[in-house]
């Protein structure tokens, strides 16, 4: 893992990551960088990762100061490494239906829908958000179970007339309260993307839980749902990173 910077909620994210590891048995090692590390040898540090045999799993974790340019470094990454799913070769395969790295919050999204024997075939799916790492990639891992599916991002007119229509519903925004009960078709499954800090500075979703969930047939709460997930995933990615990287008879 390579955190550049001192961005208090990355420092969190990269915390927790330690944590899962730890718990799981991987071995994770934190290279922690100052903001000042320049964009060469950060570029650096990652190819030289790639090279080391004793580390299968590269994240870099986001946001980076803004005199790094994030692309540059993530296709520094070699895709055999890229656990987090963030390379353009893993977002290609992910399009065409070839096997990669999934970006790990619409992968867990995915495992959630399957722990509960939900079927998307036929049924439509409402993403909102249309990010690299969330909104895009969740999509398209719906489309690849047959959902029909509707995209809505920033410019979207009438997005509850869109939402309302939704037999599962993805917040992938980060903006509190931006789905309200009156906006979910009664039983949709709900799963809520979003991370935000409410009035109390508690950390919370894009959804009104307490409202959205008398309507809802499943809802996933904000915190302890999608973020375990996704780390969950994260783990997945580089075990099977591993298993790839393992010389077989
Ligand atoms: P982003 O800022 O890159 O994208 C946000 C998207 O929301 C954009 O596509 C934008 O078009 C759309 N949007 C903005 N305002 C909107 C509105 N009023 N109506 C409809 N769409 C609107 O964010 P991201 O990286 O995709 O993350 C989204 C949220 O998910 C954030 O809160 C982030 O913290 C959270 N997140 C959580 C996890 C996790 O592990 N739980 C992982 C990644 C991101």
């Amino acid at each position: 893992m390579l955190l550049v910077g001192d961005n208090p909620a990355s420092q969190v994210y990269v915390r927790n990551k330690i944590k899962a590891c730890e718990e799981t048995g991987f071995k994770s090692v934190l290279e922690q960088y100052p903001a000042s590390l320049t964009e060469a040898e950060l570029l650096q540090r990652v190819k030289a990762l790639n090279l080391d045999a004793s580390i299968h799993g590269i994240l870099v974790q986001l946001p980076l100061p803004v005199h790094i340019d994030a692309q540059k470094v993530i296709e520094a990454i070699s895709p055999a490494k890229d656990v987090d799913g963030f390379h353009v070769a893993s977002a290609g395969a992910l399009m065409v239906g070839q096997p990669g790295f999934w970006p790990c919050t619409p992968y867990g999204c995915m495992k959630m829908l399957e722990s509960i024997g939900y079927t998307l075939r036929g049924k439509h799916a409402v993403v909102i958000g249309r990010s690299n790492i969330v909104g895009k990639p969740m999509a398209l891992m719906l489309l690849h179970q047959h959902a029909t599916v509707t995209i809505c991002h920033s410019s979207t007119a009438d997005l509850g007339q869109i939402t309302r229509q939704a037999d599962v519903l993805i917040a992938a925004v980060g903006k509190q309260n931006l789905v309200t009960a009156d906006m979910v078709k009664p039983g949709a499954v709900v799963i809520d993307v979003g991370m935000n800090r409410n009035a109390e500075g508690k950390l919370c979703g894009d959804v009104d839980y307490e409202g959205v969930k008398q309507v809802a047939g499943w809802i996933t709460p904000v915190p302890g749902g999608v973020g375990p997930m996704t780390i969950t995933m994260l783990l997945m990615n580089t075990l099977k990173a591993a298993e790839h990287a393992l010389p077989h008879a």
